[in-house]
């Protein structure tokens, strides 16, 4: 089977380069798999896992929003940040994630000082983070 060259660039590092049978990744309108020879294509991404195919493993990356371009010759994704399921500290996703709750739960009790949009924003990359990580461990 063919094979095509998969980038993940974040704005401090070339997260992902490497070879792949495919990918599905999560467009604004929903699931979009990858194949190679797909028409060529850009749409923004949603913060959700991207997965890639390579033989017969599957890895998954969790990546906060972005674009994939699917070129002619590769496939490049620019995203605000990537990690690979072997580099997410989960820990820090937890610790991320009861923070964005708390500060969900002050707006509910009407506390104006908080910033409800960028608190949702931060709970689905801790989400997204946490649910990569747990992948690896199934
Ligand atoms: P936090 O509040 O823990 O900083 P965040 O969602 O605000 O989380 P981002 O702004 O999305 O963090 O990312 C900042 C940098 O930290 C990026 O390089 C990202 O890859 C990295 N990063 C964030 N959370 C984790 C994590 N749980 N494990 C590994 N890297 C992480």
């Amino acid at each position: 089977m063919s094979t095509f060259l998969l980038e993940i660039i974040t704005p401090d590092h070339l997260a992902y380069s490497g070879e792949v049978d495919g990918l599905t990744v999560r467009g604004i309108e929903g699931e979009l798999g990858i194949l190679p020879g797909h028409i060529p294509f850009i749409t923004p991404l949603q913060v959700a896992p991207i997965n890639i195919k390579i033989g017969k493993e599957y890895t998954s990356i969790a990546v906060s929003g972005g674009f994939v371009e699917v070129r002619k010759d590769k496939v490049v994704v620019l995203a605000e940040s990537a990690e690979l399921e072997t580099e997410i500290d989960v820990e820090r996703a937890i610790a991320a994630k009861e923070r964005a709750e708390r500060r969900i739960g002050a707006k509910k009790r009407h506390q104006a000082d908080i910033d409800f949009e960028r608190a949702e924003l931060a709970l689905k990359r801790a989400m997204n983070r946490i649910n990569v990580y747990s992948h690896l461990r199934k």
